[in-house]
């Protein structure tokens, strides 16, 4: 009785049209900024997330907190929970899901694959288990990745390119599910979205990602590893700002249209759109690392070796024409602006003092 009033105060809306979301992987990185913006502007926000340990825990656990003091409850459960789901959609009528829990990085699918099925393949065809069977029907917005366009050599990657060329099991599920959620909007008249995310940084970032762990290591004065691609050529990735990842989330939720009603529409009518969200800037490795160095002001001691082929692809683009177009997507903040106020956020996070610990 108690949950169950958590979960209705948070999912209460605060503003006329406001929305109603069931944000799953709530405690990550992007989960955590897109729930404290709709609960910013007056949606009705509940999270979901398993607070599983593929990188510190404690990090969840304080993003939690975060989210705790705007009134956004978290419950903690796994997107492979049907009952808890079905639970979920009977007290509350979420008008949308915006679906960010997943198993990511690519590394460790080398290691890991049953990870990567359980999560972004079973754990997916739950959710929408769920949410077919939930009335009224929400509107799914969720996260693929630029990573479906693996080893693809045309750049800028546009929506419409080949992604049949997966690097790692991580692309292969991310594909998969854009599948999956294709045959939902085919066969139930869900409505999908499916965003591409091209690496995402920023405050409250993932301690597995590149650009977090050379901060540590620079800070530590421990050597970083810089991958480098065949014939010596450096890595590049877009590099998107957490901020302007949220906005095209927003956009995406706005834009999806309403629930469609268990059978209320004609089969097939609900949208399915897949969207690249990314910073049409590529930046390579080597000039990441000089920006964190300079933020830092301290100097990184760099490894470099060639990529050992396990999942990293050489280059990511985007092109974000559709997602202007449809979405009013507009990136607005640079890798250099964006590093500084990642660093901010990391310094006074681990309490560090001019680049002590303190
Ligand atoms: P994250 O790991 O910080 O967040 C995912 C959250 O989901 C975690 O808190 C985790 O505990 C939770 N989770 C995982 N499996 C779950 C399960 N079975 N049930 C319930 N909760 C579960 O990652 P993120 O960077 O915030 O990524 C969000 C989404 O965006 C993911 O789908 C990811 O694949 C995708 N994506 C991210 C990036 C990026 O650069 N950050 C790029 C492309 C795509």
């Amino acid at each position: 009785i108690q949950w169950e009033k958590q979960v209705r105060s948070s999912a209460q809306i605060h503003r006329s049209g406001g929305l109603s979301v069931l944000v799953t992987g709530a405690a990550g990185f992007v989960g955590t900024h897109v729930s404290l913006v709709l609960k910013n502007r007056g949606d009705g926000v509940v999270g979901l997330d398993n607070f599983n340990n593929y990188y510190d825990p404690s990090l969840k656990k304080a993003r939690k907190v975060l989210l705790i003091t705007h009134n956004v409850f978290v419950v903690e459960g796994d997107i492979n929970d049907a009952r808890l789901l079905a639970k979920l959609f009977d007290v509350v009528a979420f008008t949308h899901v915006m679906h960010l829990a997943a198993q990511a990085g690519v590394r460790y699918a080398m290691e890991n694959p049953n990870s990567y099925v359980q999560s972004n393949i079973a754990g997916l065809v739950t959710l929408l288990e769920a949410s077919r069977s939930a009335s009224p029907q929400p509107a799914i917005v969720w996260a693929s990745s630029s990573s479906v366009y693996g080893l693809n050599e045309k750049v800028p990657f546009s929506e419409s390119d080949r992604t049949d060329r997966p690097a790692s099991l991580y692309a292969a599920t991310k594909k998969a599910g854009e599948e999956i959620t294709h045959t939902y909007n085919n066969i139930y008249g869900l409505s999908i979205t499916g965003l591409r995310f091209f690496t995402v940084y920023g405050p409250w970032g993932r301690p597995d990602m590149a650009y977090f762990s050379f901060t540590r290591n620079i800070l530590q004065g421990k050597p970083i590893t810089v991958y480098r691609g065949k014939n010596r050529v450096d890595l590049a990735r877009d590099f998107t700002y957490i901020d302007d990842i949220v906005k095209g989330c927003v956009g995406s939720l706005d834009t999806a249209g309403k629930s469609t009603g268990s059978g209320g529409k004609k089969r097939g009518a609900a949208p399915f759109r897949i969207f690249n969200l990314g910073n049409t800037s590529p930046v390579t490795v080597p000039t990441l690392v000089s920006i964190l160095e300079r933020h830092l002001k301290l100097k990184a001691k760099k490894n470099i070796v060639d990529m050992p082929g396990n999942g990293d692809v050489p280059f990511t683009h985007a092109n974000i024409s559709l997602a202007r177009r449809e979405l009013g997507y507009k990136p607005t903040t640079d890798l250099q602006t964006g590093l500084n106020k990642f660093v901010r956020w990391y310094l006074s996070y681990y309490g560090y003092n001019h680049g002590k610990p303190v």
